[in-house]
């Protein structure tokens, strides 16, 4: 790096306005754009080539067994020869719980093979969300004698979603939640957060298709079922309205955001994220595995791919269909068969919710400078510029698939705190024309039983 002729821009991240092909919500942040022209050095808003990016993010509720646990993981998540058929070589996680009633698969309720499968799959990042402790985890006890399980066999979850009306929730409306109430004898929020849970989930679905991008109703009528689509629609307006009017419990649906800052009643800092279900019938529809084959239509895929969106797929791939002899039903496959072909396009990258999760934090929390000369283009990332609270550090699996837009992309280096990337990847022009360099995406590594 010289001194003589580089020119050197500062700027801050701001994920939802940066690299994307919507005109509108990028001119609505004319400090990014104009820094764009001035550089040519931009984050793009979603790894490259991909234009929008899915978490199918599944509770585990009423899966009968480690079995369909494992078959439904395999199936998804690797290209072997399963029961379900030829793998189809996504990322998909799950969540585990584990108090329950004994008819359910929960942590408690497995054998020690399926104990250690759970721990398997934490430890390769295929489970990653916690799905509260379970309806029968009442004290603050049963969720110390969870978290020090997992601490014992090297296993941390990072991500909480609520369940029905577990009392160790943190939502204190629909889900009656105590978790995180301190006079609560079900008060464990300083453990769990001490753990290393940082992103909740407190109930709230969103029925528009695609976040990170302005929010677009269109898709959410359906011609053919009028009565019930116009229901959803309506229920949608009005939680965009108690958004807009600073209604706290909506407050991720106007801005149509993937997570937000929050905090917990016990005053600890957290993320709060939202969850999508875009069925006409309403985000409690097809929320199963016997209906997800109509919610991944191929109508949605492309919308959401159009949108340039990211999605966390509200639903429940324990909750079978009842004609199927395995945990898919045919019409569950036929959808992940869509998603899966539209990742070979290069079109939707498909991943857990805690990498997505931690891929959209990234990009909002990170500042970048550029330093440009003769030689070379450099963009030295800062992962702590924007830093929210005292939670836990961006972590590098974070920042990969993070794609800069650069005039060179030959001639362009990008380090992190001061340490350069190896393996760097360097893109042709995409839609936008612009080439780019991104640190490369590597996906998650599914474990053999
Ligand atoms: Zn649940």
């Amino acid at each position: 790096m010289t001194t003589g002729t580089q020119t050197k821009t500062t700027r801050k991240s701001n994920a939802g306005a940066i690299g994307l092909s919507s005109q509108a919500y990028m001119q609505s942040n004319a400090a990014s754009r104009d820094e764009m022209a001035v550089e040519g050095v931009a984050m793009r808003h979603w790894p490259y080539p991909y234009r929008a990016m899915l978490a199918v993010c599944s509770d585990l509720d009423e899966t009968p067994d480690r079995n369909a646990y494992w078959d439904t993981a395999e199936f998804l998540n690797t290209t072997r020869s399963t029961p379900m058929g030829d793998g189809l070589g996504l990322e998909v996680g799950n969540t585990i719980y584990f108090d329950m009633a004994t008819d359910q698969f929960a942590y408690w309720n497995t054998d020690d093979a399926g104990r250690s499968m759970v721990q398997l799959l934490i430890r390769s990042g295929h489970i990653d969300c916690l799905h509260s402790f379970g309806d029968l985890a009442t004290t603050r006890e049963h969720a110390q004698r969870a978290l020090d399980e997992l601490e014992q066999n090297g296993c941390r979850l990072d991500v909480w979603i609520d369940h029905a009306q577990a009392i160790s929730n943190f939502d204190g409306g629909i889900m009656m939640g105590e978790g995180d109430v301190t006079s609560s004898p079900a008060y464990h929020a300083n453990i769990t957060v001490k753990h290393g849970v940082q992103y909740v989930w407190r109930g709230r679905v969103s029925s528009v298709l695609g976040q990170d991008v302005r929010p677009q109703l269109g898709g959410i009528l359906s011609p053919t079922h009028p009565i019930a689509s116009g229901k959803t629609l309506a229920k949608e307006l009005t939680k965009q309205m108690l958004s807009r009017m600073g209604n706290e419990k909506y407050a991720l649906h106007a801005p149509n955001r993937i997570l937000k800052q929050s905090s917990l009643r016990d005053g600890q800092a957290v993320y709060e994220f939202l969850r999508c279900n875009p069925h006409w019938g309403g985000v409690s529809s097809h929320e199963t595995a016997w209906g997800i084959g109509d919610v991944l239509t191929q109508r949605m895929i492309n919308q959401l791919v159009e949108r340039n969106g990211g999605c966390i797929l509200y639903t429940h791939l324990g909750k079978s269909d009842p004609n199927a002899d395995m945990p898919l039903g045919a019409t569950a496959i036929e959808g992940f068969r869509r998603l899966a072909a539209s990742q070979a396009d290069g079109d939707l990258l498909v991943t857990t919710t805690r990498r997505l999760l931690g891929y959209c934090r990234a990009k909002n929390e990170i500042g970048f400078t550029t330093i440009r000369n003769d030689d070379s283009i450099v963009i030295d990332i800062d992962t702590a510029r924007n830093r929210y609270a005292d939670l836990t550090p961006i972590i590098e699996r974070d920042l990969e698939g993070l794609t800069f837009y650069t005039p060179d992309p030959q001639l362009t280096r990008v380090r992190i705190e001061g340490e350069e990337v190896t393996g760097l990847l360097q893109n042709a022009a995409d839609a936008s024309g612009r080439a780019s360099v991104s640190i490369p995406w590597i996906r998650l590594e599914f474990p053999e039983r």
